[in-house]
């Protein structure tokens, strides 16, 4: 017999309106490593975040009848692969962004939870990024309709956005139209390609210039967050006899390795690096006041409080299909993270977003060229 979840269940999520679609939600638990066995009391096998049936629902258990069930779209258990993860997550989201949607993928969690596992991963266990990456390139190759694949890989660290794919240029502004809408980064490198072997020396590449400060909790934590983002162009046209009327359908997927989520004290931050947690307690700290009032329900969201909501305003709210992957330790000595993480995510259940096709019909664009130029033969003729 199922004890009721005390939350997350379907029953107790909001109705989801007319032409929504609900966040995906998934967790993704890693393995236990060596140097976190046996400091636990109270938990089995020295875990305290344990899968349970239909790989649906989480268990977290806390001191003597304090366990909490929680239910998620899907959780991954510590054999899981990366293979597993892209499938299930990102693989139908990528087939969505080259028919014209907008998609976002984004990890979360606290540092050592397996964020940078999941999206970037290394050369023999690729993750997120390189899969999605390689199946846009494949589906663009076996296609006979013309497409343009352009990307750009951005770090935001301590509220200052900087270009991965060309860190010298220094840091960007951010840029948007009055409405407040079509976020853009100023400056920032859009780089044409569809090759797999680029892309990986640009993803190193970009990888290796984020900002990397030792803590005392993880010797590689990573206090910045990478944000890739993957625009696909698909020009059909119209009437195959005319080719200078095209719509143009436009897709963009956003793939995000967020910074940890602990807490700026559990690291023992002093000085500057104080300062960066709370810069980076500022960017999610919004991040989570915006999911708590999506998930409420609330008229109003403030996305305008960090850069990284300001980014994510679209995915978050707007038109876009995200998939969220929350990250825990099954350790119990990680048990305030992955309380917080799981927390976090039963929230990010409740949010829905409303995605569309981004399609333009170019040939209004040729049209008004086109009266240019019989304007131009007009004047041609008077003289
Ligand atoms: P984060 O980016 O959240 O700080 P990492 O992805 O760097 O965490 O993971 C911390 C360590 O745990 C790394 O050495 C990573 O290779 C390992 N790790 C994380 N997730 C997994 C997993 N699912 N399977 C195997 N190793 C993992
Ligand atoms: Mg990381």
């Amino acid at each position: 017999p199922e004890t009721p979840s005390s939350s997350g269940s379907d029953s107790s999520r909001p109705p989801v309106k007319t032409g929504e679609e609900r966040l995906m939600v998934a967790v993704r638990i890693r393995p236990l490593k060596a140097d976190e066995l046996g400091r636990c009391l109270y938990a089995l096998n020295k875990k305290n975040v344990i899968i349970e049936d239909s790989e649906k629902s989480v268990r977290n258990q806390g001191r003597r009848g304090t366990d909490k069930q929680y239910s998620f779209d899907v959780v991954f258990g510590e054999e899981s692969t990366q293979e597993e993860v892209y499938a299930v997550t990102t693989s139908s989201l990528v087939k969505d962004v080259l028919n014209g949607y907008n998609g976002t993928v984004f990890a979360y969690g606290a540092t050592g939870a397996g964020k940078t596992h999941t999206m970037v991963g290394d050369p023999h266990k690729p993750g997120i990024m390189v899969r999605a990456l390689n199946d846009i390139f494949q589906a663009v190759r076996e296609n006979e309709d013309e497409y343009s694949v352009t990307m750009s890989y951005l770090e935001l660290y301590n509220e200052q956005i900087r270009d991965l794919l060309n860190p010298s240029s220094g840091y960007l502004e951010l840029r948007e139209d009055s409405r407040g809408r079509n976020i853009q980064v100023a400056g920032l490198s859009e780089i044409s390609t569809t090759s797999t072997e680029e892309v990986m020396t640009l993803l190193q590449k970009g990888n290796k210039a984020r900002t990397v400060e030792p803590t005392a909790m993880n010797k590689t934590s990573s206090r910045s967050h990478a944000l890739l983002s993957v625009t696909v162009r698909h020009a059909i046209p119209i009437d195959k006899t005319d080719h200078l009327r095209m719509k143009v359908k436009q897709g963009r997927l956003f793939m995000i390795d967020l910074a940890g989520s602990e807490r700026a004290n559990k690291t023992k931050n002093r000085g500057k690096r104080l300062q960066e947690g709370g810069h980076i307690n500022r960017s999610l700290l919004a991040l989570g006041n915006c999911i708590n009032a999506l998930s409420g329900g609330a008229r109003y969201v403030n996305y305008r409080d960090s850069k990284l909501t300001r980014l994510l305003k679209d995915a978050l709210g707007g038109n876009c299909k995200t998939v969220m992957i929350a990250h825990v330790s099954p350790s119990c000595f990680q048990k305030d993270e992955s309380k917080n993480t799981l927390v976090y995510a039963d929230r990010a259940n409740n949010i829905s977003t409303k995605a569309e096709i981004n399609s333009l019909d170019v040939s209004y664009h040729v049209s008004q060229y086109q009266n240019v130029i019989t304007e131009l033969r007009d004047e041609i003729n008077r003289l």
